[in-house]
């Protein structure tokens, strides 16, 4: 596993386990299996309806606590209702602390919102806090008035859409990076591009392997999804591999610009 650094200096593992639409009813039994496999960071959300399943596999877990980063999303608005929000989380998964907890989406209170997460970050409940599906003129008015800096966000990203601008606003601002759908949720075409097909031979890895080493080798924090067991294995063995800088400059030209879901419309690209 490789580690990228936060902006408060807490480590987190550069590939992750995602559970978006992962039932409740088989979540636990997949997140044990990805932490007995070797990953230590877990995504979840309160909107997912998992946490409680998640935080099950982790107190069932050989794997010391510390050694694991898990993440939680509010599906609140407001100060009051993130903070209420963010113990219910703690209560459902039965975890002291998450090691990161990020604001969904943008909401009508960005700032009573994220002051909550900031409140709870103060109090050790949280080790780490930021947002997610924020465009960069969003964030640069949550930074104006935030006591914390935001210390990640986390946005659509694969091959086709890879958010080059707001990589560079983030880099610039050390907030990190952090795909959602870096397999294009399995509905986009981007396992299958020619391009990568040519790659992933050269390497004799799989397409996902290398497109996940591609974003990875980016500074660019993914989370693939998955309850296939050959898959879950595949998706975390990606670091006995460097592509090329020919090989990176071929995927960056893959980039077509623009959001395969168009979800949220705030995060369209003339926002940047
Ligand atoms: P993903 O890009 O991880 O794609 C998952 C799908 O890709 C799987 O369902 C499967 O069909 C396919 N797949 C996975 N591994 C494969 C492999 N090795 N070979 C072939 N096919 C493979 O999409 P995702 O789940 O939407 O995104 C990852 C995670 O990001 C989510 O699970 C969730 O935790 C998070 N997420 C966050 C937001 C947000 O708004 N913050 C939105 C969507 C997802």
């Amino acid at each position: 596993m490789e580690y990228f650094e936060l902006n408060n200096g807490v480590k987190v593992p550069a590939l992750g386990f995602g559970t978006y639409q992962m039932p409740s009813s088989i979540t636990e039994e997949n997140v044990s299996k990805a932490i007995e496999l070797g990953y230590r960071s877990i995504d979840t959300a309160q909107n997912y309806g998992n946490e409680a399943e998640v935080g099950q596999a982790v107190n069932n877990s050989d794997v010391p606590r510390d050694q694991l980063f898990i993440t939680s999303k509010t599906q609140t608005s407001g100060y009051r209702s993130t903070l209420r929000g963010i113990d219910e989380s703690l209560q459902s998964a039965k975890l002291d602390y998450l090691d990161l907890m990020i604001i969904h989406w943008p909401t009508i209170d960005n700032s009573g919102t994220y002051k909550a997460l900031e409140d709870a970050y103060k109090a050790g409940k949280l080790r780490a806090i930021g947002v997610s599906n924020f465009n960069s003129n969003k964030l640069q008015s949550l930074i104006n008035h935030a006591e914390v800096k935001p210390m990640v966000d986390q946005v659509e990203t694969h091959i086709y859409w890879q958010q080059k601008k707001l990589h560079k606003f983030l880099n610039e601002n050390n907030i990190l990076h952090e795909s959602w759908a870096p397999l294009g949720e399995g509905m986009s075409p981007v396992l299958s591009d020619p391009e990568i097909v040519k790659i992933a031979k050269k390497y004799q890895k799989s397409t996902a392997q290398v497109i996940l080493r591609f974003l990875t080798q980016q500074h660019i924090m993914v989370i693939p999804k998955s309850t296939n067991p050959a898959h879950i294995a595949e998706n975390l063995d990606v670091f006995d591999f460097k592509l090329t800088d020919d090989d990176l400059a071929t995927i960056s030209n893959l980039d077509q610009g623009h959001s395969d879901v168009n979800w949220p419309s705030s995060m369209g690209q003339e926002a940047y």
